[in-house]
């Protein structure tokens, strides 16, 4: 019998080998070949949100402040009960509720005096929502196709790194990375006059337009303290940045878990409440944001807490080690999968910020939990992560010194000012 059952494993796997082998080949072989007498030239039609442009009507919208998406689509001839359809059938999706102000939306008709067969929405550049309003009510979230394509970068530092960033056209999300890829060898609240850095770094192209940075390959900095280098690993088991060694360069906790948002409250056990007029404290750190900004894990762990209470709203928990855990307040929404015993990568996305519970605006709060205790993050020193394992340096080894090569081959500024390379010169 268990000769048997070994058997037909053993026959699953091979078929399982045979289908993946296939499938990679598959995938290997997006271009077919094709036999030049069987060519025939078409022209395909322009399309827009997957509607052939010139069989559809296409009207942008934005919501005036005193008018609802709901009276506008009344108004553009939807029926009542569709609407409130579109409103229960978007929640599991990306709710109609979660359209910001001003961002705008388009309507998609078969003529121009027809009712709006579609609405589509567009929360950022990579993702576009259909919102099918004719027979079925339905919602397709789309990814649109994107092409990576790497690029390079050098800089030197004349006032501070975020002008010299700004003045790039480089923007706020790659300075972000970049001092999350040196965190552990750079300080960038010192940075400075004639601190050189370079870069090499993706980003994502649609129809050949810049739409978002992906990750730094490799970044340098140099200063009065000489070189710093961080190279980006990623095999199965491991992905981050290291320097040459093998040592992780990355903080064990992200400094914030959101990024560009601004602290409304610090950490303060002596607050004095201006409205009830005495001292509660605020153990945690406010960070203001728009409702739906996404809120990251701080750290590798597992989910404690996925739920809600009376004041913290709906919140998350999570254990990172024995030590140290940290909660997220107020959420308008869990990410998909969030919930208890469930294990997060640091820069995961958990959830968005809302205003759930007891707060007064969107934020969150964010509470760092040591030994039991909630304590000020800001002023932690956390110790270093783990270096990679002997049996994974040999691989990084090839991995950085392809990556150092290149890097080797963009110059800073003042090895080569007249340079056709991006550069960023700042007027003090
Ligand atoms: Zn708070």
């Amino acid at each position: 019998m268990k000769q048997k059952e070994s058997l037909a494993v053993n026959i699953s796997i091979c078929i399982c080998l045979i289908l993946a082998g296939i499938f990679l080949f598959n995938r290997c072989n997006n271009s077919t070949q094709i036999n030049p007498d069987e060519l025939v030239s078409v022209v395909l039609p322009e399309k827009k949100f997957g509607y052939e442009k010139d069989k559809y009507h296409f009207e942008t919208y934005n919501l005036s402040s005193n008018q609802t998406l709901g009276s506008l689509l009344l108004y553009q001839g939807i029926p009542w009960d569709s609407i409130l359809k579109l409103d229960k059938v978007s929640k599991d999706k990306f709710s109609i509720r979660r359209f910001r102000a001003k961002k705008p939306f388009t309507l998609v008709k078969e003529d121009s005096c027809a009712a709006p067969c579609c609405l589509v929405y567009e929360p950022n550049k990579l993702t576009y929502i259909k919102y099918h309003l004719k027979d079925k009510i339905e919602v397709d979230v789309i990814k649109k196709r994107y092409e990576v394509c790497e690029e390079q970068a050098s800089g030197e530092i004349e006032s501070s790194l975020w002008m010299a960033m700004k003045k790039s056209g480089l923007g706020f999300e790659i300075i972000d990375k970049m001092e999350d890829a040196l965190a552990s060898s750079v300080d960038f609240y010192h940075a400075q006059k004639g601190d050189q850095f370079k870069l090499i770094f993706e980003r994502k192209y649609i129809d050949g337009v810049p739409v978002e940075f992906g990750e730094i390959l490799a970044a340098a900095y140099k200063n009065d303290y000489g070189e710093q280098y961080s190279v980006y690993f990623e095999n199965d088991n491991y992905s981050g940045f290291y320097d040459l060694k093998g040592q992780p360069t990355k903080k064990t906790f992200l400094r914030a878990p959101l990024k560009y948002s601004r602290i409304s409250s610090r950490f303060n056990p002596r607050r004095f409440h201006p409205i009830k007029k005495r001292r509660i404290p605020h153990l945690g750190t406010d960070y203001a944001a728009p409702i739906g900004t996404p809120i990251y894990a701080v750290a590798d762990g597992v989910v404690e807490v996925a739920g809600y209470a009376k004041n913290n709203g709906k919140y998350v928990k999570i254990r990172h080690d024995d030590v140290y855990k940290t909660q997220y307040l107020h959420m308008h929404r869990f990410s998909k999968g969030i919930k208890k015993g469930v294990r997060v990568k640091q820069g995961q996305q958990i959830g968005e910020v809302g205003q759930t519970g007891l707060a007064t605006g969107p934020h969150v709060c964010y509470r760092f939990w040591k030994h039991g205790r909630q304590v000020n993050h800001l002023r932690e020193n956390f110790p270093p992560k783990d270096p990679l394992p002997e049996s994974e340096l040999p691989e990084f080894f090839k991995q950085r010194d392809l990556l150092l090569t290149r890097l080797s081959l963009v110059p800073y500024p003042d090895e080569k000012r007249e340079s056709n390379i991006l550069e960023m010169d700042i007027q003090t």
